[in-house]
């Protein structure tokens, strides 16, 4: 089964995805994560595109497409979760056009509904577990009173050079831009469902898991 997790910034894509990953098997594929790593691993590529990330704008359609691609040959997956990709319609068609390739097709997009207010207090609250990746909120699921991270006991957290409110600013632009016509073309195919992303995360997983035992 191979799906997308559709929706702005903040939405709870990734953490939605890393559940999914526990519960089914599946892999994540966050275009974002591996955009991050080849950044801190000083690579030309990550050099190329630290600055757009930083400023909110979306970097180029090749290179998404061509992290995606990579990653798609794995095997011994129960599938793909789609985590920030696509999100433009040249994304959206390289997709369709990959997985096609290797004779899969895609079986559920679902769009995580958050209002922009919500977005804004998550994500100025985010922070990250440095070693598993596990996404702490501030308010709504601070970081374990030990300092220690309730996955992996990693004492080492970081908040994204882009969680501040001018950066997602501009990624919410970009997102009503350009990643939202996807919503339409999604639905128009058949393929969409929504989902309210502001519950708790037991409550959205619940939700997700009746969209994909449908
Ligand atoms: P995310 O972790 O998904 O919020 O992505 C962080 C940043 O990485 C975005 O603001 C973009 O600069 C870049 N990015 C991630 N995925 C994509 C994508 N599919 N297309 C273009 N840029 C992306």
């Amino acid at each position: 089964m191979n799906i997308i997790l559709l929706g702005p910034p903040g939405a709870g894509k990734g953490t939605q995805a890393r559940r999914l990953e526990e519960e089914r098997g599946m892999s994540q594929l966050s275009t974002g994560d591996m955009l991050r790593a080849a950044r801190s691993s000083g690579t030309e590529m990550g050099k190329r595109v630290a600055e757009v990330m930083d400023r909110g704008e979306l970097v180029t359609d090749e290179i998404v497409i061509g992290l995606i691609e990579e990653r798609l040959d794995a095997d011994g997956t129960a599938g793909f979760i789609f985590d920030g990709f696509p999100r433009t319609l040249a994304q959206a068609d390289a997709l369709a056009a990959l997985l096609e390739k290797k004779g899969e097709s895609l079986d559920a997009v679902i769009e995580m509904q958050v209002d922009d207010d919500a977005l804004i207090q998550r994500i100025t609250a985010r922070s990250t577990c440095a070693n598993c990746g596990e996404v702490y909120n501030d308010q709504t699921k601070p970081i374990p009173e030990d300092g220690k991270c309730a996955n992996c006991g990693s004492t080492e957290f970081t908040r994204r050079a882009d969680d501040n409110e001018e950066s997602l600013k501009q990624r919410l632009l970009e997102y009503y831009k350009k990643t939202s016509p996807l919503i339409g073309y999604y639905h128009a195919k058949g393929q969409l469902t929504r989902v309210d992303g502001l519950g708790e995360i037991d409550a959205v997983a619940a939700e997700i898991k009746k969209v994909l035992d449908a």
